[in-house]
């Protein structure tokens, strides 16, 4: 249930909704609450026509699939899962940068079970990403879906290596683990509901060119 006279932005807590805030002023928009404080799920802001929803990172493009949040903010690893029906991807916002890659115990020699073609146990959260860059690769693999702490399976045997994002590599190296393999890099993009941008178009129109405006290079 969309507001039909304004438009409903969704964001998750943490990194994202942190390195919006500056987009969002760039657009005249200042949130009434702070989601790591208040528990309220739904935000009022400056603006009577705009308000955020906050959600898990993963359930954003689902939001805006179904138009339950007209735009939302969501990390291209989550996009990618998702796979993007529905959604209008106009702008990378360049922020919440990482990178996927593929990750494994320093005592792994990962390009060597490559070279002799065997069968890698990895571990991920992005099972679809990680199954189109091994397949690509002609690397077989077992993938085995975690939902958290990824670094811990290769140290308990569940797994040879990880596909992971990795900014610092600072849990990595905690962890004992080499970053083996770059897959790609990644940043958050807008993502808005199709249908909305025909049917708001006038809202959603300058709060685009606002954050367009305001993108870091
Ligand atoms: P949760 O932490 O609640 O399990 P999550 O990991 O999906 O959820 P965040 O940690 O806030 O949520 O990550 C949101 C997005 O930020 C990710 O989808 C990714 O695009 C990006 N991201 C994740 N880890 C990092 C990082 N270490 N540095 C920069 N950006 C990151
Ligand atoms: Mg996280």
């Amino acid at each position: 249930m969309t507001i039909l006279n304004g438009i409903t932005l969704a964001l998750s807590k943490g990194r994202i909704f942190e390195e919006t805030l500056p987009l969002l002023a760039a657009a005249g928009i200042t949130p009434t609450d702070n989601p790591e404080t208040s528990r309220k799920l739904i935000i009022g802001t400056n603006r009577p026509d705009v308000r955020l929803v906050i959600v898990r990172a993963t359930d954003t493009p689902t939001y805006v699939q179904y138009g339950a949040a007209d735009m939302g903010i969501a990390g291209k690893d989550v996009l990618l899962e998702h796979g993007g029906a529905g959604l209008y991807q106009p702008l990378d916002l360049n922020i919440a940068k990482c990178r996927l890659c593929v990750a494994a115990p320093k005592d792994f020699d990962y390009a060597a079970a490559v070279k002799r073609g065997a069968r890698i146990r990895v571990a991920t959260k992005y099972v679809k990403a990680a199954r189109e860059h091994f397949a690509a690769k002609g690397v077989h693999v077992d993938l085995i879906k975690l939902y958290g702490s990824m670094e811990l399976a290769p140290l308990v045997g569940l797994a040879d290596a990880i596909v992971d994002l990795v900014s610092t590599g600072g849990t990595l190296k905690a962890n004992n683990l080499v970053e083996v393999e770059d897959i790609m890099p990644i940043s958050s993009r807008l993502v808005v509901n199709q249908a909305s941008l025909k049917l708001k178009r006038e809202l959603i129109q300058p709060v685009l060119e606002a954050f367009a405006g305001a993108v870091k290079k």
